[in-house]
């Protein structure tokens, strides 16, 4: 495919350039460089602006406020923003579950839920792991006991980013415990965590931050209008959903941004009667994984490119989960080693500042993301899903 910006491509750079110079204040960049709940205050005035502008969810059906664009229209967009720090959104309500209700959701759901995710009224979270069934999901053992028009919920969900801050969660649930394949007893339910009998428990990451949790249910009582496709069918939603957020966590413009980080952190330290840039070893090391993110870029765009043809290759999104994860975590550990001192100190306020200021999210960044190869399916059951389906091995993936 062509990567070469036509002259529409051009003007709608030109276009997004302008609005951002505009709509992003100088106050709202980089608040969400290490955690994009830090300033869920911040996200929510961002959301809005691009709300207003038509900008929130270019990527959902026309129908419900998509914008059709291309995938180079949509990388420019992202490109942009991250160039200029713009706070994160919460991927979990516009990237997954938002796209998800467009998809399976009924009208009524459509018309209920979708707006407020775009006010950014709701703000949602992931229950799906659970001890004992994170690689082997469907194994969950969260029961849901239908009871007249409810269902009954009873279980624990773990590692549930952002539940502290979630008015809802879309959780997998076991409606059928007799199914004759574990996968066939599941369920999608939409879950108003501020429903009786939810308790959510705090864990804390090597990083220092709140990012996840634990959320226990004891006999929820959630009404049968939240279920989100039908009864026992929730493992092929949770396979949708799971493409969305694998291919969302490649994100090739944020690692471009750290690659820009550690290209400047580099230049400013001394080695010899250059910079670090010129050191041979670094240099190399830095060359090859700027030649990689190219790859990755290239494969990022084909993929989207190919749209519907691709429909059914679902390994695209677990080689895009693989290398985006592992080229972040490679390039944000080159950043460590490029800070010297500034990097072997744990990044609170009482840390040394490194000059080019990148020094303390980088650092937290190279912590945090150590752990891209474990969310959205560990890179090992990745590479069984690539296996499996190149293969075309009948096994369930
Ligand atoms: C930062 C972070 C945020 C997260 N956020 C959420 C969230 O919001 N919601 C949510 O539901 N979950 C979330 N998770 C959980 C995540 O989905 C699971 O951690 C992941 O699926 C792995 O499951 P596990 O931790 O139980 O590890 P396990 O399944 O116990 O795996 C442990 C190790 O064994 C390997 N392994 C297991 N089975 C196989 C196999 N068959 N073949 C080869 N290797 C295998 C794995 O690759 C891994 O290296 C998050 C995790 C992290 C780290």
């Amino acid at each position: 495919m062509e990567l070469a910006l036509t002259a529409e491509e051009l003007l709608f750079q030109r276009e997004v350039r302008e609005f951002l110079d505009s709509g992003l204040k100088p106050e709202w960049r980089g608040v969400s460089d290490s955690d994009n709940r830090s300033q869920p205050e911040v996200t929510a005035q961002w959301q809005a602006v691009l709300a207003t502008k038509g900008w929130l969810t270019p990527a959902w059906p026309a129908v419900h406020g998509g914008l059709g664009w291309s995938p180079m229209q949509h990388h420019i967009f992202k490109e942009e923003c991250s160039k200029r720090r713009a706070p994160k959104l919460s991927s979990m309500s516009i990237g997954m579950i938002g796209p998800l209700i467009c998809l399976y959701g009924t009208t009524a759901q459509q018309a209920y839920y979708l707006p407020r995710i775009i006010s950014g009224n709701d703000v949602w979270c992931q229950g799906f792991s659970e001890p004992g069934s994170g690689s082997d999901l469907a194994s969950l053992k969260t029961a849901a006991r239908r009871d007249g028009d409810e269902y009954v919920v009873a279980g624990q969900k773990i590692w549930t980013t952002y539940a502290h801050y979630a008015t809802h969660m879309f959780c997998l649930v076991r409606t059928n415990p007799l199914a004759a394949r574990p996968q066939a007893g599941i369920s999608m339910l939409l879950i108003d965590m501020k429903l009786p009998g939810i308790t959510v428990r705090p864990i804390r990451t090597i990083d220092g931050e709140h990012h996840f949790n634990e959320v226990f249910f004891d006999d929820v009582r959630v009404p049968e209008s939240c279920l989100l496709g039908a009864e026992n069918q929730g493992w092929d939603v949770a396979r949708s959903l799971l493409a969305f957020e694998r291919s969302g966590i490649a994100d090739v413009v944020a690692t471009r941004q750290a690659l820009h980080d550690v290209l400047a952190i580099a230049a400013g330290e001394a080695r010899g009667n250059g910079s670090l840039l010129q050191d041979d070893d670094f240099g190399d090391r830095l060359a090859r994984l700027e030649i990689a993110l190219d790859a990755l870029e290239t494969f990022e765009l084909r993929v989207m490119d190919a749209g519907p043809r691709c429909a059914g290759r679902a390994h695209d999104a677990s080689i895009l989960k693989i290398l985006g994860s592992e080229v972040r975590q490679k390039i944000h550990m080159l950043g460590v080693e490029a800070l010297g001192q500034v990097g072997a100190v744990w990044p609170d306020d009482a840390a040394p500042a490194h000059p080019s200021g990148a020094g303390r999210h980088l650092v937290q960044d190279a912590l945090f993301f150590r752990a891209a190869s474990i969310y959205g399916g560990a890179n090992e059951i990745q590479r069984n899903i690539i296996a499996k389906s190149l293969l075309k091995s009948p096994v369930e993936i």
